[in-house]
């Protein structure tokens, strides 16, 4: 990131929010900028943010721009930022902070000056500008080496945006995490393994607007503590993307129901478990106030995500569930992971490997689903959630010291 010397304010652009009404769009800024305010305060970061004509301007002190910068691209709804120079609207003025930014920051290559107005009553033309600053440039740094001119694909641009009562200078359009900002849609529970897709899954409904609550089943002897580690790693991580929307986790004990799931049941046993974890997602769902439930399941990733596997699983609740990462393939999936920082988190297996039985049902009918069940399915399941360990997201914090970024 190049950040110009001075440069005390980031520059939030958003995508989705500008198709809206007017009423809508408003309250999703006003989401987006709560979300903003909340990661830059767990970064402790001191700011003031501004909500000017659709776009977030963030005011922060010189030394925590880049982190602020980064705090804002990883805010969803975002979908690029700028570390820049606020000046007056005075022609001169801009033009000789573009000379004196490319005198400490253009040191070899091309380059282009980009100018924006958004008033368009100013007595200059984004054209004048583009000009004047661009012999600029030239003057200020033809001393030490010949610069050049490219439009097209520069190794360094100037942008210049002058808006109602700034102009602003910056070098760097930051990418963001696009999507729209957390809590512009109803809750839903994501069931969360510490696996590599569900973190995935989870991200990614999150990055729709809706706040999850973190639910990792504990499958006793066929999980294990690394197991949960990792997945409470995992929701550590998701948690710094969910802005001022950060959900309780629930980590449901089921090791002894699972042990009687392996006795009983041999071909189908899968089936019944995300049955069973399908219904204490939606026990949860119906406490809280959850309107879905999220899985990393992948058509055709494992026996029990065959088609005709997700019927019978699927009718085990009455609420959506929501499969984000269903056409994917594990290479997708792996990569999102590790440019989302769940990776690291997920490369334990599963416990679910250890419960699989040798022989596996793909093509499960309702029938031999009624069959496999327990007569006490439904009781297991209250058991199980009643007994669930509730993790406030503070508590949660110790686990994403081990999260990369
Ligand atoms: P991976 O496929 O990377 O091993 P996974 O988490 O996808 O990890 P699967 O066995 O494919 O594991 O499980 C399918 C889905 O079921 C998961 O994506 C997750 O949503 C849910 N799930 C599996 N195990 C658990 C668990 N112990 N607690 C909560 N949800 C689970
Ligand atoms: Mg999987």
């Amino acid at each position: 990131m190049i950040i110009p010397r001075g440069a005390d304010v980031v520059l939030v652009r958003y995508g989705d929010i500008s198709t809206k009404s007017p009423s809508v769009r408003r309250m999703m800024e006003d989401r987006l900028v709560s979300n903003i305010r909340a990661g830059l305060d767990r970064a402790g970061i001191d700011a003031n943010i501004d909500l000017q004509w659709s776009r977030p301007f963030i005011a922060v002190d010189e030394g925590q721009i880049a982190r602020a910068t980064e705090v804002a691209s990883e805010t969803f709804g975002v979908v690029s930022a700028s570390p820049s120079l606020c000046i007056s609207r005075d022609r001169d003025e801009i033009v000789s902070t573009v000379a004196e930014v490319a005198s400490e920051t253009y040191e070899r290559g091309t380059f282009a000056v980009r100018a924006r107005r958004a008033d368009k009553r100013l007595p200059y033309t984004s054209g004048d500008l583009e000009r004047e600053a661009g012999s600029a440039v030239f003057e200020a740094v033809q001393g030490q080496f010949d610069p050049e001119v490219d439009l097209d694909d520069p190794d360094i641009t100037f942008h210049i945006e002058v808006r109602r009562e700034h102009a602003y200078v910056f070098t760097d359009i930051v990418a963001g995490v696009g999507g729209l900002p957390v809590g512009t849609q109803a809750p839903m529970v994501a069931l969360i393994s510490g696996g590599i897709d569900s973190p995935v899954a989870a991200y990614r409904i999150m990055r729709r607007g809706s706040p999850i609550i973190p639910v990792y089943v504990d499958l006793g002897t066929y999980g294990g503590a690394d197991h949960q580690a990792r997945a409470l790693e995992a929701i550590a991580r998701l948690h710094s993307y969910a802005g001022d929307q950060r959900e309780p986790a629930y980590i449901v004990p089921a090791g002894d129901i699972i042990e009687r799931f392996v006795a009983e049941v041999d071909a189908g046993r899968m089936l019944l478990l995300r049955r069973f974890m399908f219904m204490i997602a939606e026990h949860i769902a119906r406490d809280v106030g959850a309107v879905g439930i999220v899985t990393g399941e992948a058509l055709g990733q494992k026996s029990s995500q065959t088609a005709t596997n997700f019927e019978v699983t699927g009718m085990a609740t009455e609420l959506p569930i929501h499969r984000p990462l269903l056409t994917m393939d594990k290479v997708e999936i792996t990569d999102i992971a590790r440019d989302i920082g769940t990776f690291r988190s997920s490369t334990v297996p599963t416990g679910c490997p250890t419960i699989a039985p040798d022989r596996v049902m793909t093509k499960a009918s309702v029938a031999d689903i009624d069959q496999l069940e327990p007569d006490d399915f439904d009781q297991l399941t209250e058991m199980v959630v009643e007994r669930a360990e509730v993790l406030e997201p503070t508590n949660l914090s110790p686990y994403a010291k081990l999260s990369p970024g």
